[in-house]
């Protein structure tokens, strides 16, 4: 026998599982029955798709088998087992790299939630929670020898050889004080019900089942065996024979989600192409949405036998939180990962999904906004990548995305903005480059606000980037406020005589300000401040500069910004009846320093910045 030390990280799991996690400890039947179906799923696919498992036997069925003296449970398949090696690394480290950063990630209430376990691949060790010694028995089909692991839970575990008549898994569990509750056939036949009755392999349990004997005038004890689940692919049944439980019931055994999804999409095609989808939203984003290491969260069946739950292929990244499944008819049985990548049979579906998804999507904000926006509240995020990756679908995209405005609390729609433009406006209007109260307070909106325009906040980071790229929604022109080109809609109040008579104004500050600027304009869009930075129609804003080097891109150019200012502006107006001195010189750069501050773009030279504001006020006081 050898012993052996768990991985760091599997330590402190252990810990948080048995500590943190304690709520539900019946999830551990749910998460060792799903791996044993992953281990059947595993070895029917490997019968079907390669030769020398062909001619293995091969009976799919999970076995549970009760000792209710002994308070022991076996959880036993007939699946792809494990070898010594693969017990080691599956049973005593944290395979998936995501795991251990995720856990690193983890602090406070987060370590409650249970949708961790399952979600992360830490599924086996909930064992613990119910058991003090865990014995599991494997062999690895096409092999014949036998491994026995065990272990405390505590610090390490042991291997050693042991016999198993046929290729498979058995997990024994001796159970601890909390698990007694489940040495009871009535409870565990419960549980299967309620977490594991679509999973699609038989569950048999064995246990001592009481029995009154009408000849003995007592009731008999008799070890009976049963199957607890339905056992079907409730996918392949008609809608109409489905219930809301059905689909919650199932979404919750895929996923290991504990709330309902907040909906779902089932669809049967029949045509050229045959193929059930049944697609879930979660009513909480998965935790790994922002990682590049996500769970795919769609398993692909073909003619409902399961291939594969790990194909990013399946659906465009943007839609990664769906959860579900597709079941082709039409798929060879033997489909592999790379012939996936360039099948026309997935694209189509693939293609097809898209747009059920997107159009049910629609349905909702449409006929169940309240719903809706708790969805929104979630995934605004994935569908703005959407936007700017799916082009075929944008205009749907669009349409589902919710936008900050300066006209409504809450969120809004782009086909609500539409509806209030004033008849003869011709743009609709957003705002980039910074938080909301920034954006919300900056002198870019004053005209619009004077002339009571709509405009959009769009204060995620990666707004600019995807809407730069939108011209239009529909027929209506998109545009930033930010960028220099300023639109029909404020066009009648340029006067071009105010320009002209500023013209020696902007000469001046054009020579005192030198390179720092690109250009000094009359502007059309101020109301209340005497001046603002504006960007190029086709470059990046300044704030989106800062960003881009603060991700790590040196190589951007320093692009010089526009600078505007206000002839209606009182400072302004004094400004161009003074002559030259000291005072304007100063004035000059605060009006410049002033706009970049309203940018939320930090000083060069805050040092100065102060001087001149100090001289300036010591003239006022
Ligand atoms: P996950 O199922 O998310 O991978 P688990 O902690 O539940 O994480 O299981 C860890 C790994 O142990 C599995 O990925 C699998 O390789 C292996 N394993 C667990 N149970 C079985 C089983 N019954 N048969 C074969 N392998 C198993
Ligand atoms: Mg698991």
């Amino acid at each position: 026998m050898s012993k052996r030390e768990f991985q760091t990280e599997v330590s402190q799991l252990l810990q948080l599982i048995i500590h943190s996690l304690y709520s539900h400890p019946e999830i551990f039947l749910r998460e060792l029955i799903s791996n044993s179906s992953d281990a059947l799923d595993k070895l029917r696919h490997l019968t079907l798709v390669d030769e020398s498992y062909k001619s293995l036997p091969f009976d799919p069925r999970i076995d549970l088998e009760l000792n209710e003296e002994s308070k022991t449970l076996t959880i036993s398949d007939t699946g792809i087992g494990m070898s010594e090696e693969d017990l080691v690394s599956h049973l005593g480290t944290i395979a998936r790299s995501g795991t251990k950063n995720f856990l690193s990630q983890l602090s406070g209430d987060a370590r409650k939630d249970s949708n961790l376990i399952g979600q992360f691949g830490v599924g086996f060790y909930s064992a613990f929670m119910v058991a003090d010694k865990v014995e599991v028995v494997s062999r690895k089909a096409g092999e014949d020898k036998a491994y026995r692991w065990t272990s405390d839970g505590k610090t390490g575990f042991d291997i050693e050889p042991a016999e198993r008549a046929v290729a498979g898994t058995t997990i024994l569990l001796h159970f601890n004080e909390e698990g007694a509750q489940y040495a009871n056939s009535w409870r565990l036949k419960e549980i299967v019900k309620k977490y594991s009755n679509h999973i699609a392999f038989p569950i048999f349990l064995t246990y001592d089942k009481s029995e009154w004997n009408e000849t003995e005038k007592k009731s008999i004890k008799t070890r009976t065996t049963e199957q607890v689940n339905a056992a079907s692919a409730l996918w392949r049944r008609p809608k109409s024979e489905l219930t809301d439980d059905d689909y919650k019931e199932l979404y919750k055994s895929i996923t290991g989600d504990w709330e309902d999804p907040l909906f779902w999409f089932h669809t049967k095609a029949e045509g050229s192409l045959e193929y059930t989808t049944l697609f879930f939203i979660p009513s909480k984003a998965p935790l790994d949405l922002y990682q590049a290491e996500y769970k795919v969260g769609v398993k692909l069946y073909v003619k409902r036998v399961f291939i594969m739950d790990d194909a990013k292929e399946l659906l465009p990244q943007y839609l990664r939180f769906v959860r579900g499944i597709i079941d082709s008819e039409d798929l060879p049985l033997n489909v592999s990962r790379e012939i996936l990548q360039q099948n026309k049979v997935l694209t189509s579906i693939r293609t097809a999904s898209v747009k059920k998804i997107l159009s049910e999507l629609k349905n909702v904000a449409a006929n169940q906004p309240e719903q809706y926006l708790k969805f929104i509240s979630e995934y605004n995020r994935p569908l703005k990548e959407g936007l700017y990756g799916d082009f075929a679908n944008r205009e749907t995209l669009l349409d589902l995305v919710r936008f900050k405005s300066t006209k409504v609390d809450g969120l809004t729609s782009l086909a609500d903005v539409k509806a209030r433009m004033k008849g003869e406006q011709k743009s609709i209007y957003y705002i980039t480059g910074g938080s909301e109260s920034l954006l919300r307070t900056s002198p870019l909106l004053e005209i619009y606000k004077k002339k009571d325009l709509e405009v959009l906040i769009l204060d995620d980071e990666f707004d600019e980037i995807v809407f730069s790229g939108i011209e239009k929604y529909g027929d209506i022109d998109l545009k930033s406020v930010n960028k220099t080109s300023t639109s029909e809609d404020l066009k009648d109040d340029a006067e071009p005589d105010k320009a002209e008579s500023l013209k020696p104004l902007l000469d001046k500050l054009k020579a005192t300000l030198g390179d720092r600027v690109k250009d000094v304009r009359a502007s059309v869009r101020l109301a209340d401040s005497p001046s603002v930075i504006v960007s190029d129609e086709e470059e990046p804003s300044i704030k989106m500069q800062q960003m881009m080097r603060a991700m790590g891109q040196k190589d951007i150019p320093a692009l010089k910004p526009t600078l505007e200012i206000n002839p209606d502006h009182e400072i302004v107006k004094k400004l161009l009846a003074r002559s030259d001195d000291a005072v304007t010189d100063d004035a000059a750069w605060l009006l410049f320093d002033q706009a970049l501050l309203m940018e939320g773009v930090p000083l060069q030279d805050p040092a100065s910045f102060v001087h001149r504001l100090n001289r300036i006020l010591n003239l006022s006081i």
